[in-house]
């Protein structure tokens, strides 16, 4: 089996995509995954067996189930990736001003330290009726944050999603773990 040619490619991610929603395939990343040569089993996407002279991609979703796994040929691997991805709720930055996180979410905020410098920060917006704005504090202290720091944008923290989230442009920045 040579590469798949674009159309091939094509009806793969319909297909990923289909098998995605009859939770035929996993919309999460895999617990772990396995490089080696195929056994001579299906592929969960292409139906087509992962023959001994092809890499194959095992998939273990859970770690305390490790008989379920997906198979997948390299390139399934990859269509199956990127129709994922797809499938990730828009997680785009925010303007803290002109849309504020929802009060107690517990969100990441890039903060401006004042002239150029920012930093990028759990943080949770609490909106107090009485207060003229909205106050923040730093998530992982639960204490305000520091004289000056000033909330430009914000987005939902995504667990696992947000390893393999495209970083901001501004990626130089100092980012906190
Ligand atoms: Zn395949």
């Amino acid at each position: 089996m040579g590469e798949p040619s674009d159309r091939d490619t094509e009806a793969l991610r319909t297909r990923a995509r289909e098998r995605m929603r009859q939770g035929r395939l996993p919309h999460s990343k895999a617990a772990r995954t396995w490089g080696g040569l195929g056994s001579g089993l299906p592929c969960d996407l292409c139906d087509a067996a992962i023959l001994s002279s092809e890499p194959e991609f095992e998939l273990q979703l859970d770690l305390s189930a490790p008989s379920q796994s997906v198979r997948l040929h390299r390139q399934c691997h990859s269509i199956w990736n990127e129709v994922r991805e797809e499938y990730s709720p828009a997680n785009d930055w925010r303007s803290a001003d002109e849309q504020p996180p929802p009060p107690g979410a517990l969100v990441e905020a890039r903060l401006s330290l004042g002239g150029t410098r920012s930093v990028i920060l759990n943080v949770i917006c609490l909106k107090e009726p009485s207060a003229p704005s909205s106050s923040w504090i730093n998530a992982t202290t639960g204490g305000p944050l520091p004289e000056g720091w000033r909330p430009i944008e914000w987005r939902y923290l995504s667990g696992a999603k947000a390893e393999s989230a495209a970083q901001p442009s501004d990626s130089s920045l100092p980012k906190r773990a």
